[in-house]
């Protein structure tokens, strides 16, 4: 459906540049395509070596260009450490994204035949605010995670001006569990949740607070979520920023999932079949799906506690692994089946699918309340401790396995087996899997034609044409 009245919307030219990780790429895809949905023209720009892993629609491999309507891809050279075999280093490859993309970014921006009207950039990308703003075009700022998260870094001066922060690693332990509640909008946070955040090398923190200082220099911020996930969040930054922010989630492929046909004999590509197919063939709300993301791995012996906490718990799984799946499947016995990489959302929305052992990135947390599948929740680094508060404390549809923060904590393998075995089999858990139904009915909500995901959708495209100074062919005053 195309916009009725915005007719300025097709002179209206998106060139979308996401952060270079899985995690934040597919949000900004899924926003990129709702866009091109309406009309939009997009260009989307990743480096070379993502170009080819996007077509292959996996973590891994080469392929061709992915096929979207109205959506074009362009790239940049391969300035950033590659994906399969120097991203492990966070800080070394969060510093090139900073200071390797700006030059050939703008060179590209040089090049295209049709000039950009609105950049849409990753929050991380700060460099992608100057680039709009001495080009005079309006630039959209894409967070890829929680509206909290972004509550916290932009309210970073309050925990200064207590005192909380900068941590002292000495003093965490004691202080962990002291409760916060002056950062506007989010009612309880633990500081201990934040330590992995705020704790984590200077050089990363650093680039997060410059790319905070750069975000309300931008027109407009697009959050990756729905709007009744976090309205009271919402509500406050929409008071306390200077510029718009628009809920515009989730930004999850759940367009494409609608679009396809599901029945396995007629999906394609012996990999998914087999996962899919295994799927098939187990009972209704039998299944734990176990994940921990793009690229994060936890330690060598939490992996085989995890393995053999599994296989205790007598609990039928599939468990992504990527590059450790051969090595684990050996150890994992009949009830599981261990896999590299899937087509998660499809996986969750699965009938045979009843619960979710995650490491907590947003994606997969909004992909989860999507699909209704209660948590498990192991979170490793970064937004990830905080994120498994609010599944557990505030959205209450999951429970944590993991209450350390960091990789380096071994939970070992028979409270593995308990807390899968109670996810999986409790009576106790049945207000869970309730609440984890409701919150999937309010984001279905979200997503209809009017609800509020399309109205914020609408409302962006509205703004970014009368910001872009665009003819409108019906011109209304
Ligand atoms: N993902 C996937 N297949 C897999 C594992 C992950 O498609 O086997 C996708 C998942 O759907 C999500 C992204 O990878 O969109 C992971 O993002 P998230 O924010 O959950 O975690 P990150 O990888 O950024 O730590």
């Amino acid at each position: 459906m195309i916009l009725s009245g915005l007719e300025g919307i097709h002179g209206c030219h998106v060139v979308a540049i996401p952060y270079p990780r899985r995690g934040h790429i597919n949000p900004m895809m899924n926003l990129c395509t709702l866009l091109a949905s309406k009309g939009l023209t997009v260009t989307f720009v990743v480096t070379e070596e993502w170009l080819s892993l996007l077509g292959a629609g996996s973590g891994s491999g080469s392929g061709s260009t992915p096929n979207i309507p109205n959506i074009q891809f362009r790239t940049i050279p391969n300035v950033i450490p590659s994906e399969l075999t120097g991203g492990s280093d966070f800080v070394a490859f969060f510093e090139a994204v900073s200071t390797k993309m700006e030059a050939p970014f703008n060179q590209l921006l040089d090049q295209l035949e049709l000039p950009a009207t609105c950049i849409i950039a990753d929050t991380f990308l700060a460099w992608a605010v100057a680039v709009g703003n001495r080009r005079n075009i309006p630039v959209a700022s894409l967070w890829p995670m929680s509206s909290s998260m972004f509550s916290f870094h932009y309210h970073y001066h309050l925990f200064v001006a207590s005192g909380h922060l900068p941590f002292q690693i000495d003093n965490i332990s004691e202080k962990k569990d002291e409760i916060i509640t002056y950062i506007p909008g989010i009612p309880a946070i633990r500081l201990g949740d934040l330590a992995s955040i705020y704790m984590c090398k200077n050089e990363i923190m650093k680039i997060v607070l410059e790319a905070f200082s750069w975000v309300t220099k931008a027109q407009f911020i697009i959050s990756t979520s729905f709007y009744e996930l976090q309205a009271h969040t919402i509500d406050t930054l929409r008071k306390t920023l200077p510029i718009p922010i628009y809920p515009i989630g989730p930004s999850i492929p759940f367009m494409a999932l609608q679009d396809r046909v599901t029945p396995s004999e007629t999906r394609n590509g012996s990999n998914s079949v087999d996962y899919l197919k295994w799927l098939d063939c187990q009972p209704k709300n039998s299944v734990l799906y176990v994940a921990f993301g793009s690229f994060l791995s936890t330690s060598a012996s939490q992996m085989h506690e995890i393995a053999l906490g599994l296989q205790s718990s007598g609990v039928r799984y599939l468990w992504v692994a990527r590059s450790e799946a051969l090595n684990l499947q050996e150890t994992c016995g009949e009830m599981g089946l261990v896999i590299p990489w899937c087509d998660q959302l499809r996986v969750l929305c699965h009938s045979s699918v009843a619960g979710f052992l995650t490491h907590c990135g947003w994606n997969s947390i909004l992909e989860a309340i999507y699909s209704g599948v209660p948590m498990l929740t192991f979170p490793l680094f970064v937004d990830q401790p905080p994120n498994s508060t609010l599944i557990v404390e505030e959205w209450k549809i999951g429970l944590r396995v993991k209450e350390e923060t960091g990789v380096g904590k071994v939970v070992g393998r028979d409270k593995i087996a308990r807390i899968v075995r109670r996810l999986m089999d409790g009576e106790g858990v049945l207000q869970l899997r309730e609440r984890a139904k409701t919150l999937q009915s309010s984001c279905q909500r979200a997503i209809e034609k009017d609800g509020s995901t399309f109205q914020n959708l609408h409302a962006f495209i509205g703004d970014l044409v009368r910001n872009s100074n665009l003819e409108f062919a019906n011109e209304r005053t």
